[in-house]
């Protein structure tokens, strides 16, 4: 069960501010110190919008994952960065973001990253708080990775990156995390392609070591680089097979698509607690609170309140911060006149 009833959190990124994403461009003139007072500073600014929004639940934003050597793949032994993108022009698409080869045994000596980010959060966040972090799954790794010799096939990629991952939610988990959410886009974005009980089996071996010691969530997305969708945006091929995930928390997008499905939320919660997405991060309607209210008592008629969290449909990074930061508000203000007329 949630642990507070209509509990408000968010999926993970939240915009770059302008500044950072020029020096991310103009990296090589900043030193080793300046990078990590921006990478600070950085998450800094995206606490600060969490919190004056008054979210139950707050992440760093992704704020230090903007340069290659900074992400996952960064971290990585065995791949060599592959810098241009198969298609470098015109409309944006997930087509434009570029796939590295596989050199030599893959292996990631220093994690992956993400303890140290969540080390940062704790470490700035104001108490009172509570703190997420994220993680991609290997499957979702793997995508971006070219099958060699070594790894003939995606399968064999992500059984490479399974126990990667795994090291880095457990070391997570020991860093004192609480609450971990590990997403596979590939897996919801294709699932009525693929074998779902391959990816299930996946899913749960990756999670497996952090089942019961903190607090597990997933995000079925369907895409939003550069604010595109992937693929068919239904959830019914993905039913019942990934309520099968072994999580607290299951997250569906609701607002892009006009709350389409929304009575499947009725069958996660005898498995699972729902989080639903009701605000728009690809639209610049800015959801009023009210809005915000009609929505969350759409999703009572299918659940109660203590199996119920909101949050906007995906994360903000691709969301302009005016107005990123504005849906958050939103947001809370809306759930919260709930609350109030629930007497919660
Ligand atoms: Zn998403």
């Amino acid at each position: 069960m949630q642990p507070n009833p209509l509990r408000t959190t968010v999926i993970g990124s939240y915009p770059f501010p302008s500044w950072l994403e020029f020096a991310s461009q103009h990296l090589s003139e900043f030193g080793s110190a300046d990078i990590a007072e921006m990478q600070e500073d950085a998450v800094i600014a995206a606490i600060h919008d969490q919190v004056a929004a008054d979210l139950d639940v707050i992440t760093d934003g992704e704020q230090t994952r903007f340069d290659f050597n900074l992400s996952f793949y960064g971290y990585l032994n065995g791949i060599e960065l592959e810098s241009v993108s198969p298609r470098r022009f015109g409309p944006p698409a997930h087509d434009q973001r570029g796939r590295h080869a596989i050199t030599g045994t893959l292996a990631a000596p220093r994690g992956l990253g993400a303890v140290d980010e969540f080390q940062r959060l704790a470490r700035l966040a104001p108490a009172g708080v509570t703190l997420k972090a994220s993680v991609p799954g290997p499957f979702t790794l793997s995508g971006r990775l070219i099958p060699n010799k070594q790894y003939p096939d995606r399968f064999a990629v992500t059984e490479a990156l399974l126990p990667i991952v795994q090291q880095e939610l457990v070391a997570l988990v020991e860093a004192g995390c609480r609450e971990i959410t590990v997403d596979e886009p590939s897996m919801s974005c294709y699932a009525a392609k693929l074998d779902r009980r391959r990816l299930v089996d996946i899913f749960n071996r990756t999670l497996e070591p952090i089942v019961e010691r903190c607090r597990t969530s997933t995000h079925l997305c369907f895409g939003n680089f550069k604010g595109h969708a992937v693929g068919t945006r239904q959830y019914a091929p993905m039913f019942p097979d990934f309520l099968d995930f072994n999580v607290d928390e299951i997250h569906v997008e609701m607002a892009s698509r006009e709350f389409a499905e929304l009575e499947l939320i009725a069958e996660i919660v005898p498995r699972r607690d729902v989080s639903v997405g009701i605000i728009d991060v690809k639209s610049y309607y800015i959801e009023t609170p009210d809005d915000v209210a009609a929505r969350v008592r759409r999703c009572l008629e299918y659940v109660s309140p203590d199996r119920l969290s909101l949050s906007p449909d995906c994360g903000l990074s691709q969301t302009a911060r005016w107005a990123a930061r504005q849906k958050l508000c939103n947001m809370v203000a809306g759930v919260k006149q709930v609350r109030k007329e629930l007497g919660l």
